[in-house]
């Protein structure tokens, strides 16, 4: 239970003054809808108004407060042009300019004949000097109150800057004194402040806030928070039962035997290390991190044909149909040849066939299942599970994981991500989850060659295409993401894929995320067979066939993308024998970030370095490219700024825990408290005494 020195943070936005039932859900949007989130909402920058000239020496391109008399309201004289008050002191005339102005209000707010106080930012026009809707406009009373040093909050829509400020000072006003949870030796090296002391000074900037350590102190104890849960729940997870998984090798050994190629050094220790945790007594909880084509799927197999040697039975989850059908069909013959009895359950699978299916699990007559989410369904039983992989695909959140591990007893997991998750990152998501890279990729892969091209240069990425198929090659085309709306990206596909095929008629294909899983296949397979020699595809359809006759991949404002989509697209390429091309093709102008994000893509093919990359240029949050990876996102650290911090926090964590596992000493206490301020109260749940 929240104790309850924290219920009035944690009570509503509605519970502030001033914010009512109009305003309550438009913070609820900006922040969220509590008065411990407007807390966490820390300005982006100030304005200071602390300057006070006469009109005439107000400068243009300055934030000025001014004290003024009201002389005459300036109606429009027609409604494209705006409102205007005309002002003025002892030296000069200013003029109040409003578009799409509310006269009434404004005849109430600046009644004629009285002094007023404005403040903005004044400009000089045309031998005018004016203040374009003023940020203030009140009664001379007002004044000290308005030349300060203002606070600038992130906005939205329909709230104003100073709303959002109110809410902010009255948020403060509630936020208690709260017992230190820092370390005190940590905390006076770094010459910190208190957690309330930080955010006051914060909520009341002189300056930008960027570089204060009252912002850096806060940053640490939403990273301990993290940091602390993520042990708490592996702790509490290390504890459940395992069971002690061994096989014999008989399966795998002919597996291995009949692969056409021999493990890579990376695949062999990945293995070794996910033995050693299914036969270890404790619960596997194992990410496979390794770029696309790194050979993943085989490591699974092999991990799972453990299991069966065991007498237990296995699972297979990938996120998409598509990937599931690619997974059965690599390995199906495999495993059948092994004696091993696959099968595969997707959304698609119904009535009789998916009862058929059913029974068979639940009688032990199947030994590896692979799917979708079909998986999760209520009535899927398996006689006995012992291990679920995973194949995340950036596409599953953490809850999932958990969903397809209570299916079975003490079911080990191990999740398999294309996404090269920078070190940092991992450590947020994950905390100590057990890692294994495949940083070596099989032999004999050629490297692409990569090109940044303007889109204006579209013709002639068309005629490179047009020479890339003469030559027997065969080249996807990945459209723009339009606004996240799948509408009209489709739209978009399907107006390149009607240019391109009045250049290249009948032997170019489509493939968007609205296509029924039949249509869908027919055409991944057609190019798969070299029916079709361009594939114009959606990005809500991940290119997830595996074409070794592709050589080219064009992706038009590739400027849109994460860099992890763009690295896992271009590893569709590159997988044959002949030389492969990625074309990224962007639309000019380009923002100096954006040049420098294609150009880390030009210069390296390295998953690892892409991601570390593009999180120092980016940060954090937007490193993926996409809310649903399961990644969580930070109110106020940001991993660009304070990565150093992380490592500190962790290992603080692991200090804590080793001392006082329940939380029960006084520092114990007071942590308990941080973890509710963020929210992390499933970690508290998991002490005995919580
Ligand atoms: P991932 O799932 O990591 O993207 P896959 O498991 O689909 O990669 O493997 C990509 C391709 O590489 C497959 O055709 C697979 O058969 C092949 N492959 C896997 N391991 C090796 C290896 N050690 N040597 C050569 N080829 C391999
Ligand atoms: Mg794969």
């Amino acid at each position: 239970m929240r104790p309850q020195s924290l219920f009035p943070l944690f009570a509503p936005v509605t519970t502030l003054p001033g914010i009512g039932p109009r305003l309550a859900p438009l913070f609820e949007r900006l922040v969220g809808g509590r008065v411990v989130d407007l807390l966490w909402h820390l300005p982006s920058g100030v304005i200071d108004r602390r300057f006070n000239p006469k009109v005439a020496e107000a400068p243009s391109g300055q934030v000025a407060t001014l004290v003024v008399h009201i002389d005459a309201h300036l109606p429009p004289d027609s409604p494209r042009r705006p409102y205007r008050i005309r002002c003025s002191d002892e030296t000069g005339f200013l003029h109040l300019i409003y578009f799409h102005a509310r006269e009434d209000w404004l005849r109430r707010s600046a009644p004629m004949g009285e002094t007023r106080v404005v403040s903005g930012l004044v400009e000089h026009f045309s031998g005018e000097i004016q203040i374009t809707h003023p940020d203030h406009l009140v009664s001379l009373a007002e004044l000290d109150s308005v030349m300060t040093v203002e606070p600038v909050y992130p906005l939205t829509g329909g709230l104003s800057a100073r709303q959002v400020a109110k809410a902010a000072r009255a948020a403060l006003q509630r936020a208690p004194d709260l017992a230190e949870w820092q370390d005190p030796a940590w905390l006076s090296r770094q010459n910190w402040p208190s957690w309330k002391a930080a955010l006051t000074v914060l909520h009341q900037p002189q300056g930008p806030i960027i570089d204060l350590p009252e912002r850096r102190r806060l940053a640490f104890d939403e990273l301990l928070s993290n940091q602390l849960a993520l042990a708490m729940v592996r702790a509490h997870l290390r504890q459940l039962k395992g069971r002690t998984l061994s096989g014999d090798g008989r399966l795998r050994t002919r597996v291995i035997e009949a692969l056409p190629f021999t493990l890579t050094g990376a695949q062999s220790r990945a293995l070794a290390e996910i033995d050693a945790n299914l036969a270890s007594p404790s619960r596997m909880l194992r990410l496979l991190q390794g770029d696309v084509g790194s050979g993943k799927t085989v490591v699974a197999l092999l991990a799972m044909l453990t299991v069966v040697e065991a007498g237990s039975q296995a699972a297979l989850m990938a996120p998409t149909e598509i990937l599931a059908r690619q997974h059965m069909a690599t390995i199906q013959p495999l495993a059948e040849a092994a004696g091993v009895r696959v099968a595969l359950l997707t959304g698609r699978d119904k009535g009789k066939a998916r009862d058929a299916i059913l029974t068979a699990l639940a009688a032990g007559e199947i030994d590896l299942l692979i799917g979708t989410h079909a998986l999760f369904q209520e009535d899927v039983a398996f006689k006995d599970i012992a291990l679920a992989v995973i194949d995340e695909q950036h596409r599953f959140g953490v809850h999932q994981r958990l969903e397809l591990t209570s299916k079975g007893q003490a079911v080990d997991v191990l999740v398999m991500t294309a996404t090269p998750i920078p070190r940092t990152l991992l450590l947020t998501a994950y905390g100590d989850m057990d890692a294994s890279r495949l940083d070596e990729k099989p032999p004999g892969r050629r490297p692409v060659a990569t090109r940044v091209v303007p889109l204006a240069r579209l013709d002639e990425v068309v005629a490179a295409v047009g020479r890339a198929v003469d030559h027997g090659g065969r080249v996807y085309w990945v459209c723009p993401l339009v606004e996240e709306s799948e509408t009209s990206d489709l739209a978009a596909a399907e107006e390149r894929h009607r240019v391109l095929a009045s250049v290249f008629g009948e032997r170019v294909g489509l493939v968007h995320g609205r296509m029924k899983g039949p249509a869908k296949d027919k055409v991944m397979a057609a190019f798969a067979e070299g029916a079709l020699d361009i594939l114009v595809a959606t990005t809500v359809i991940e290119v997830g066939v595996d074409v070794a006759a592709a050589t080219v991949m064009v992706i038009e404002h590739a400027e849109r993308f994460g860099l992890a989509q763009l690295h896992q697209l271009r590893g569709r390429v590159g997988r044959g024998e002949r030389d492969s091309t990625c074309l990224l093709l962007y639309g000019a102008p380009l923002s100096e970030t954006a040049k420098a994000r294609l150009e880390v893509m030009r210069a390296t093919e390295d998953g690892f370095r892409i991601a570390e990359e593009d999180l120092r240029l980016r940060g954090g949050g937007e490193v993926l490219g996409t809310r649903q990876s399961g990644l969580p996102e930070f109110h106020i650290a940001d991993l660009a700024l304070d990565g150093d911090l992380l490592a500190v926090a962790r290992d603080d964590a692991a200090l804590i825990l080793a001392r006082d596992p329940d939380l029960a000493s006084p520092r114990g206490e007071a942590l308990r408290i941080l973890l509710y301020l963020f929210d992390r109260d499933a970690a508290v749940r998991t002490l005995r005494s919580g």
